[in-house]
């Protein structure tokens, strides 16, 4: 495996050719209108798959698509050197826009049940599409200055936490070649402009459960006759809000939340079970354990102590990894990033989110860094700053979502081909 290229850049060097070489950036600005516009669902990105691709195959670089799904990857290999890839992932959400901008999405689509859902860009994945196509170009323009290999990814179903693990499963390492590192970033919410780097622990774990109790239906006026399973799942929530309380650590992140539970249909029948889906976060492996080895001695116990019928099914039908970014790489990004954003880099608390992408330099056993760019308008940020309402502008998954275009996609932009430029070997 190639090394990256760990030699110290001139900062003037690397804002130098970025300037010269960033293409103008009106049409992207178009393709984020577009694209937010035009939002598909996880696992449903065929347009923007074909936006993708026929843009970076104009690029004259290697296109492969449909990995996992709408996957797209392209190749750029330019002579000896390390072999960086850059990830943007591409889906939208279930929700019904609110933002009112000219360009705001009215579409619907059929989700993977078959129900029609409202869709919209509001996790910011339309910016990461632009900018990193512009990223793209720009490194493509400067080619002669730079030498080693990129690999742009554009990642599916990021928001199910499944697309990167499609792509690897679709034999993504047969068609492009193994990243030395591999660089990511988010839209949030902070001052467009601004960049959030910081080594260390960023997003958590996040795994999910579908629990099944089983009772014994019967009248509502004769619960002596019936097990009822609404009891047993009431006193199920209840106790586990006792595992992060009473058996994590203190200062241990973790998070248990029960997002949904269904079970029965008229208020004179007692139901014959009860469904409910539990969500978990947290970022060490021990916590993690821990916290799912509780969550199934509570559920069991209850149901054994409720005299449910049969045992509950428990299944983690979902899990994603903690996103710790490689202090290292961090340390040598600080240094460029420092050079070319001045004041506008900042250390920010950590946003709870988890993100799948790590998946593709664990794989590899490669170092991995994800970094947030600033999506809220500078005049709306500084209004809010100066009334104290900054906690009240929309962050990600809000239907309000908005990032402004101008200064964001820049940034965005500026961000992605510097952190390649960073490591790649400079001519
Ligand atoms: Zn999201
Ligand atoms: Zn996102």
């Amino acid at each position: 495996m190639t090394q990256t290229d760990p030699s110290p850049k001139d900062p003037n060097h690397l804002k130098g050719l970025i300037n010269r070489y960033r293409p103008d950036l009106k049409p992207f600005e178009e393709i984020y209108r577009h694209i937010h516009s035009h939002p598909e669902l996880s696992g449903q990105e065929e347009q923007t798959a074909k936006i993708v691709s026929s843009h970076i195959h104009s690029l004259g670089l290697d296109v492969h698509t449909k990995i996992g799904g709408h996957g797209v990857a392209g190749v750029l290999e330019n002579g000896p050197g390390p072999k960086i890839l850059l990830r943007a992932d591409m889906d939208a959400l279930p929700l019904e826009e609110k933002t009112g901008l000219s360009y705001a999405s009215t579409k619907t689509m059929k989700d993977s049940t078959g129900v029609e859902k409202p869709v919209m860009h509001a996790c910011g994945h339309d910016s990461h599409v632009a900018t990193l196509l512009a990223a793209t170009e720009l490194l493509v323009n400067a080619r002669e200055y730079w030498s080693g290999t990129v690999i742009f990814v554009f990642q599916p179903a990021e928001e199910d936490l499944d697309g990167a693990k499609a792509m690897l499963e679709d034999g993504l390492w047969e068609k492009v070649p193994k990243p030395d590192l591999v660089l990511a970033q988010h839209v949030m919410r902070m001052r467009a402009g601004n960049v959030n780097l910081r080594a260390g622990r960023l997003l958590t774990a996040a795994d999910s459960f579908d629990v099944r109790i089983f009772g014994r239906g019967g009248h509502g006026s004769s619960p002596q006759a019936a097990i009822d399973p609404i009891v047993i799942g009431s006193s199920i929530v209840v106790k586990l809000q006792s595992i992060v309380s009473r058996e994590v650590t203190p200062g241990e992140l973790a998070v248990v939340s029960v997002g949904s539970i269904n079970s029965g249909f008229a208020s004179n029948i007692i139901p014959d079970y009860l469904d409910m889906q539990i969500s978990v976060r947290t970022f060490s492996e021990e916590v993690r354990k821990r916290v799912h080895d509780s969550i199934r001695r509570i559920v069991k116990g209850e149901c054994l102590a409720g005299g449910a019928v049969k045992d509950p099914s428990i299944n983690l039908v979902s899990s994603t990894p903690a996103t710790v970014n490689d202090e290292e790489t961090v340390r040598v990004l600080k240094g460029t990033f420092g050079g070319y954003f001045g004041d506008r880099l900042i250390e920010m608390e950590r946003p709870s989110a988890s993100e799948d992408f790590s998946l593709l330099a664990t794989d590899v056993g490669a170092p991995y860094v994800m970094w947030m760019f600033g999506g809220i308008e500078e005049r709306v940020w500084d209004d809010a700053v100066r009334r104290g309402r900054v906690d009240e502008l929309p962050v990600n998954h809000s239907p309000y979502f908005a990032p402004g275009v101008k200064t964001t996609i820049r940034t965005g932009v500026d961000a992605m081909a510097l952190g390649a430029l960073t490591f790649l070997k400079l001519k």
